[in-house]
C-alpha cells in the first residue's frame, strides 16, 4: 500500500539533493506519506549514518501515532528502532533510529546536549501551522548546522505552499514538491445563521449524518468537534440516529488510551463515523472518508491575557483551516464536507490563523531561550519576530517570578536579564512559569494538592455563570458561605460540589455553576498532579493552611498584586504602575491588599476601558516582605511646598512600584531640606538676606586672584562650589523663615585659611591705597577688569595706573567729574594726563570754577 503514495515521485530527487545539500523543502498534500515515509526513507538510503532522525510534529497524538504506524510498517516493536517521545509519556531506546518528538523535547534536548550527538537529521513537519516550538527549534537548529554541526541535515515539510518568507531564511535551493491525487469535494453549507440554531452543535452534528445517509451518502464519515466532552456528545447523538446503525462509531482525540487511538485510524469491514479534533485536519489521514461534517470549531492555544496564561478556547477556525479539512473528504474518492455555519459567516472569517509566535504568551519559551545562552531576545534569528510587547510582557513577568534577574556585571549596563538558579528548577516544569513557580512554593508549603487544584481552576472559562437570579445566590451562600480570604476557595468549594454530583447539569445550574467547565477542570487537575508527581512533589490532597495557598497564589501571581485606594469605592492600584477595579461580587472586600488571578478588561460606555480584578485573594503585607524582600524599597520622598514655603518629607515603602505605605517624616532629612531650600535660593525663588553684594564680591575677588595668580594656590568658588555653600547655609533649615537671616558671611569666608585670606587681601584688595592717600572701593567683576570710580581731584598725584594681582592687571579707572559724571575710563593714568587731561580741564574749569584744577 504505501508503495502507491505519492511521495515516492520524490524519492530519488529527494535522496540525491539530500546529499549535495543539508537544507531542504518538501511540500506535498496531507495524505502523501511524508510524515511516514520520508524518515523511512532517509534510513534506507543511509543518510543518517549511524545516527537517528528526529521528526518535530506539532501534535502528541500524531507523534505515537505516527510512530506506532512507522514501526508496523518496518516490521519492528515501537520504541525499539521508532519511537516516540511527548510531553507526559517516552518510548524511545538505545537502538532508535526514528524518533518523533513533540513541543519542547527536541528544545530541551538541545538544551542538555547542545551538540545534539547521536541525531544527524531534523524534520520539521507540519510546519505550515507554525507553531511556537517548530519555529524556535528551527532557528536553533540553524544556528548549531552553521557552528558546531555543519553536517547535521535539515528538512522541512508541509501541507500547503509556504511564502516566501521560509524560502527567504532558509535559503535552500528550490522545494521539492509533489502533486497530491486529490478528487472533488462538494461544500455544503447551512441556510440559517448558526446562531439561530439553538440545538447543540454535536446534535446539528448528528442530524447533518442522518440527511447525508439517508440521501444514499457512501464511503465513512469524519466529523471535526474542538474537544473530547463534544466529541464524546457527538457519538452519543450520532448513535441515537437509526442511520448509525451499520456503522462503527470511534472518538479520536490526546485524551484516549494508546488502544482507543489506535482503534480510530484501523480499518474494518463496516462503515465507520471518526469524530475527532483537529488532529484529523493534516496530521493524520483517515482513508477512505467520502463525508466530512465540520464544525468549524477547535480548541485554539491562545494567549489569554485576563488570566496571564495561555489557554486553550473554543474559537472559529480559519477559511484555510476549513479548507483543508474539507480535503480529507476527497481522498480516495469525490466527496461531500457540509460546514455548520452558513456560506455569508464562512465569508467573516479569518482566512488564515496567526502563527503562535504572533498569539501566545512567551514566558515559557523566553525562559528556554535564555537557559540556552540566548541573552538577548531581540537578536535571535526569529523566522517572525514577535511583537515587543509580547517579548517585554514576557521579560516582566519573569523578572516578577524570579525566574530572571537583571545583569548586574558592570560592563554591561544594558545588558537583558539572566537566568536564575530558581528559574532553571522552573524550567524542569513543562508549564507556564507562573504555575511551574507556584507548585514549586506549594511544595515548600504543603498545599501542592490545592495549588494544582488552584492552577486547573484558573485555566478555562468561568466556573460560576455570571448572570444568576436570587435563588440560585441564596442557594450559592448557604452552601459555600460568603466569606473566605479568597474567590478561589470559593471556586474550590463549588467545583467540590459539582464534582461530587458528576457534573449533572441540573445539579450545577441550582448553583449557578457552568458543569462544562467544572467538567474540564477534572482532567487539568490531573495533568497537573502528574507533573508535580514527576518533578517529585508531595501530591496528597491533605489538610492546609489558608494562608500557606494564599501565599503561594501570591507567589505565582505576583505581577497582580494590588492596593484598594480607598475603602470607599474598589478602586485599586497595581504594580508597575497599573490600575483597575475589584470586581463587585468579589468576596476580598475587607483587604486592603490583594492579588487578582484573572485581570479582565472590558470596555465602558464612551469608549473607556475598566479593568476588572476578580479572583482575588487577600495579603497580609508582611508576606510581601517575607517573600519578596529584593522588590520592597523604602524611600523617602522630601519636596518643598512652595504654599507652606518649606520642606515637607514622607516614608514610602512599595512593592514593584506600588505604594504600600506612606508616612509624614518629621523633620524632613537635614541633607535633602538643605539640597531643596539651596534650590530655590538659586532659583531667585527664596531670599537669603545675609548673602549681600560684599559675599559677592569676596568671591569675586577669589575668583579673580585664582585666574591671574594659579601659582598662589588659592581654591576659586565654582557654580558648583557656590551651590554647596547655599545649601551649607541652609544646613539645618527647612522653611523659608528659618534660612532669612542665617549668618554667611563667616560661612563662606571661612572657604579660605588665613594665610589665604591675607594673600587675597594683599592681592586683590577691597580697597586700594593711592599714592595721594585715598582709599578707593575696587568693584570686582566675573569677566571685565576690576574698575575704581573717583573724580578727576581725587586723582592728582597719581600719575601711574594703579595694579593688583601681583602687578598683572591694571585697574580700569573711571574718572569722574565734579558732578560724578563719567568723563573718561582708562586703564592708562599716565596717558590720560599726558594727552588728555589739558583739554577736559579747560572744559571743566569752565564749568566748576569753584572747584580745584592743577
Ligand atoms: P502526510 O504526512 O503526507 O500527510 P502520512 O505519511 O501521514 O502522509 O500518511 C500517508 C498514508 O499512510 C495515509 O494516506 C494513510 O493511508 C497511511 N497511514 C498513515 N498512518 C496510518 C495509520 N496509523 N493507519 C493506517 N494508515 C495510515
Ligand atoms: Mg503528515
Amino acid at each position: 500500500m504505501p508503495d502507491r503514495l505519492p511521495i515516492y515521485e520524490l524519492e530519488d530527487s529527494l535522496v540525491a539533493r539530500f546529499r549535495a545539500e543539508r537544507r531542504l523543502i518538501v511540500t506535498a498534500p496531507t495524505g502523501s506519506g511524508k510524515s511516514t515515509q520520508v524518515p523511512q526513507m532517509l534510513l534506507r538510503h543511509g543518510l543518517l549514518g549511524d545516527g537517528q532522525v528526529v521528526v518535530l510534529q506539532p501534535r502528541r497524538l500524531a507523534a505515537r501515532l505516527l510512530a506506532a504506524r512507522v514501526a508496523n510498517e518496518l516490521g519492528v516493536e515501537l520504541g525499539h528502532e521508532v519511537g516516540y517521545q511527548i510531553r507526559f509519556e517516552s518510548r524511545v531506546s538505545d537502538t532508535t533510529r526514528i524518533r518523533f518528538v513533540t513541543e519542547g523535547v527536541l528544545l530541551r534536548q538541545m538544551l542538555d546536549d547542545p551538540l545534539l550527538r547521536g541525531v544527524s537529521a531534523l524534520i520539521f513537519d507540519e510546519f505550515h501551522e507554525r507553531h511556537l516550538y517548530g519555529d524556535l527549534t528551527l532557528a536553533r537548529a540553524l544556528d548549531l548546522q552553521e557552528s558546531a554541526r555543519p553536517d547535521l541535515r535539515l528538512l522541512v515539510m508541509s501541507a500547503t505552499l509556504q511564502t516566501r518568507l521560509l524560502s527567504d531564511y532558509l535559503k535552500p535551493g528550490p522545494p521539492l514538491m509533489a502533486e497530491g491525487r486529490v478528487f472533488p469535494v462538494e461544500v455544503r453549507y447551512q441556510d440559517t445563521p448558526s446562531y439561530t440554531d439553538r440545538r447543540p452543535i454535536w446534535e446539528q452534528a448528528a442530524d447533518a449524518f442522518s440527511q447525508y445517509v439517508q440521501a444514499g451518502g457512501e464511503g465513512d464519515v469524519l466529523v471535526f468537534m474542538p474537544g473530547a466532552f463534544e466529541i464524546q456528545q457527538t457519538l452519543e447523538a450520532i448513535r441515537h440516529q437509526d442511520e448509525s446503525r451499520g456503522f462503527v462509531l470511534l472518538p479520536l482525540h490526546g485524551e484516549l488510551a494508546p488502544r482507543d487511538q489506535d482503534a480510530a485510524v484501523a480499518r474494518y469491514d463496516r462503515r465507520k463515523v471518526v469524530v475527532s479534533t483537529n488532529v484529523a485536519e493534516t496530521s493524520l489521514t483517515i482513508d477512505g472518508v467520502r463525508l466530512v461534517i465540520d464544525s468549524g470549531l477547535a480548541r485554539i492555544p491562545r494567549y489569554d491575557p485576563y488570566r496571564g496564561i495561555n489557554t486553550l478556547l473554543i474559537e472559529k477556525i480559519s477559511r484555510a483551516a476549513a479548507d483543508q479539512r474539507a480535503g480529507r473528504a476527497g481522498r480516495t474518492a469525490p466527496g461531500t464536507c457540509i460546514r455548520l455555519w452558513t456560506e455569508q459567516e464562512h465569508a467573516e472569517r479569518p482566512t488564515h490563523e496567526l502563527p503562535e509566535v504572533k498569539r501566545l504568551d512567551l514566558a515559557e519559551v523566553v525562559l528556554t531561550l535564555k537557559a540556552a545562552g540566548v541573552q538577548d531576545l531581540r537578536r535571535f534569528r526569529w523566522l517572525e519576530l514577535p511583537e515587543e510587547r509580547a517579548l517585554a510582557h514576557a521579560e516582566e513577568l519573569l523578572l516578577d517570578l524570579g525566574a530572571l534577574k537583571p545583569d548586574t556585571s558592570p560592563n554591561a549596563p544594558h545588558a537583558p536579564p539572566v537566568i536564575t538558579p530558581l528559574g532553571r528548577r522552573m524550567l524542569a516544569f513543562p508549564l507556564h512559569p507562573r504555575y511551574a513557580r507556584m507548585l514549586l512554593a506549594a511544595q515548600d508549603h504543603g498545599c501542592v494538592y490545592q495549588a494544582c487544584l488552584v492552577a486547573a481552576l484558573t485555566q478555562g472559562r468561568d466556573l460560576f455563570l455570571r448572570q444568576v437570579d436570587k435563588r440560585v445566590k441564596e442557594y450559592r451562600e448557604d452552601l459555600l458561605g460568603t466569606e473566605a480570604p479568597s474567590d478561589l476557595f470559593l471556586l474550590m468549594r463549588a467545583w467540590n460540589f459539582a464534582a461530587k454530583n458528576d457534573y449533572r447539569v441540573e445539579a450545577c445550574r441550582k448553583l449557578g455553576v457552568h458543569a462544562v467547565t467544572a467538567r474540564q477542570v477534572a482532567p487539568l487537575l490531573d495533568q497537573f498532579l502528574r507533573i508535580a508527581r514527576e518533578q517529585g512533589l508531595d501530591t496528597q490532597p491533605g489538610r492546609f493552611q489558608d494562608t500557606a495557598l494564599q501565599k503561594c497564589v501570591l507567589i505565582g501571581f505576583s505581577d497582580r498584586v494590588a492596593r484598594r485606594l480607598d475603602s470607599g469605592t474598589l478602586r485599586c492600584e497595581l504594580v508597575h504602575g497599573r490600575r483597575g477595579v475589584l470586581a463587585r461580587e468579589s468576596v476580598v472586600q475587607q483587604s486592603p491588599l490583594l492579588v487578582a488571578a484573572e485581570v479582565r478588561e472590558v470596555g465602558q460606555t464612551g469608549g473607556e476601558t475598566h479593568t476588572i480584578l476578580s479572583l482575588a485573594t487577600a495579603l497580609e503585607p508582611a508576606w510581601l516582605t517575607e517573600l519578596f524582600p529584593e522588590d520592597l524599597t523604602r524611600d523617602t520622598r522630601t519636596s518643598y511646598d512652595p504654599t507652606l514655603r518649606r520642606v515637607t518629607a514622607e516614608t514610602v515603602v512599595s512593592f514593584r512600584g506600588l505604594t504600600l505605605e506612606q508616612r509624614r517624616l518629621e523633620p524632613p532629612p537635614t541633607d535633602s531640606a538643605a539640597r531643596l531650600l539651596a534650590a530655590e535660593v538659586l532659583a531667585g525663588r527664596l531670599k537669603l538676606e545675609q548673602w549681600d553684594h560684599s559675599v559677592d564680591q569676596w568671591i569675586l575677588r577669589l575668583n579673580f586672584l585664582h585666574r591671574h595668580c594659579p601659582e598662589l594656590g588659592l581654591p576659586p568658588i565654582t557654580e558648583e562650589d557656590r551651590r554647596l555653600l547655599v545649601e551649607q547655609v541652609c544646613h539645618g533649615a527647612c522653611s523659608s523663615k528659618e534660612i532669612r537671616d542665617k549668618p554667611v558671611k563667616s560661612l563662606v569666608q571661612s572657604w579660605l585659611n588665613a594665610a589665604q585670606r591675607h594673600l587675597l587681601d594683599r592681592h586683590a584688595p577691597e580697597r586700594l591705597e593711592l599714592a595721594n592717600g585715598q582709599r578707593p572701593k575696587v568693584a570686582y567683576h566675573a569677566a571685565n577688569p576690576p574698575h575704581i570710580a573717583l573724580r578727576i581731584q581725587e586723582l592728582f598725584d597719581v600719575h601711574q595706573t594703579p595694579r593688583v594681582a601681583q602687578g598683572r592687571v591694571p585697574i580700569l579707572v573711571h574718572i569722574l567729574a565734579p558732578s560724578r559724571r563719567p568723563v573718561q575710563v582708562t586703564q592708562d593714568l599716565a596717558n590720560f594726563w599726558k594727552e588728555h587731561y589739558p583739554r577736559l580741564k579747560q572744559e571743566l574749569q569752565r564749568q566748576y570754577p569753584k572747584h580745584e584744577w592743577r
